[in-house]
């Protein structure tokens, strides 16, 4: 079907105050420069250890923030195609519709003050799609696709358990009818069967209604469980990006290695590959990144090159891109540690 979004170069680069007297000023880079394709009707996962820029990625597709640099090419549903990354603000609250964006924290980000027919209703109201009785039909309507009750449009957030919220939060985001869906940590607050049940929920919606997801998560297995291809953050960076399956039996960039070997892993076959070395060192400070490769100072196989050279996010193998120079060698099974690496 095509490509629904196409980041190119996106960039996002904060100033940010500090020091004594918060005197000095530093350019804290973010999302530094990167380039990925999220394809109708896809899971694309986000990956990383926070602070590595997928959070910021995606406030940057929702324009919450306004990018400082790069393209944002969006098919809309009419066919046409914008960037949203220059989008005038007059604009933006009808991609808003298009592009919906749902967070971690179920209990914070429900007004509870508010019952769940205004939380539900409210993008329908403020948009003018809806009101009075053909509102109270969508809302109910909305209700019933997340596998709550219709009964339930007039209680308060504070009356549902952390599962029933979520789904609350997802019954708000597709009101308007959205075509992607961006979901940041959407399951990690909740415990595994009650995670489990809300995954199964958004891989049914997105049959239902043809939805296009970018799931930004921390934990690996749910990734591996939802994502049809992946892309690996590290600061400010895309470090790899490709198909699940292939990505995490043979992940090619040591810092993908290192992540996965870091997951508790059933299958044997799966653990010769990797690397088997905990990730050691200090995530790299976005403001002040190692020149380079930014993962030279914790990775296993650096050399000479790695310290002066950045490397390119390029294609390898079986659909993959990887920003590593040795990527080859190092997807070998029984890689070694080359002998001049320090
Ligand atoms: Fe390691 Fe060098 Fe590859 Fe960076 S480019 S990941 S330092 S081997």
């Amino acid at each position: 079907e095509g490509n629904l979004l196409e980041v190119r170069d996106l960039e996002m680069h904060f100033a940010e105050r500090s020091g004594w007297l918060r005197r000095s000023r530093r350019v804290v880079r973010a999302v530094d420069g990167i380039s990925f394709d999220v394809r109708a009707g896809e899971t694309l996962g986000l990956v990383g250890e926070s602070g590595c820029g997928k959070t910021t990625t995606g406030r940057c597709l929702v324009r919450t923030h306004a990018p400082t640099g790069g393209r944002l090419m969006y098919r809309g549903g009419d066919g046409r195609e914008v960037d949203l990354a220059a989008l005038p603000h007059r604009d933006l609250p009808d991609y808003r519709r298009q592009i919906r964006m749902i967070f971690q924290d179920p209990f914070s980000s429900l007004n509870p003050r508010m019952t769940v027919r205004d939380i539900i209703g409210e993008p329908l109201r403020v948009n003018g799609v809806a009101r009075g009785a053909e509102l109270d039909d969508r809302v109910a309507d909305l209700l019933v696709r997340v596998g709550l009750r219709p009964q339930h449009r007039s209680r308060f957030p504070h009356a549902f358990s952390g599962g029933e919220r979520q789904r609350i939060v997802i019954a708000r985001a597709l009101s308007l009818d959205p075509r992607l869906v961006i979901a940041d940590e959407a399951v990690s607050a909740l415990d595994v069967s009650v995670r489990a049940q809300i995954l199964e929920l958004m891989v049914t919606l997105q049959r239902e209604r043809g939805l296009t997801y970018l799931f930004i998560s921390h934990d690996l297995s749910v990734v591996e469980y939802l994502c049809d291809r992946v892309a690996v953050m590290y600061v400010g960076k895309v470090v790899e990006l490709g198909p699940t399956e292939e990505l995490f039996t043979r992940p090619q960039h040591p810092y993908t290695q290192a992540l996965l070997a870091a997951v508790p892993q059933p299958d044997p076959t799966r653990r010769n590959i990797l690397t088997q070395r905990p990730l050691e060192g200090e995530v790299a400070d976005p403001a002040d990144p190692p020149p380079g490769c930014h993962f030279h100072p914790r990775c296993p196989f650096a050399r000479d090159i790695c310290r002066t050279e950045e490397p390119a996010l390029r294609p390898t193998a079986d659909g993959r891109r990887v920003a590593c120079h040795f990527a080859e060698e190092l997807s070998l099974p029984g890689l070694a540690v080359d002998d001049d690496a320090a």
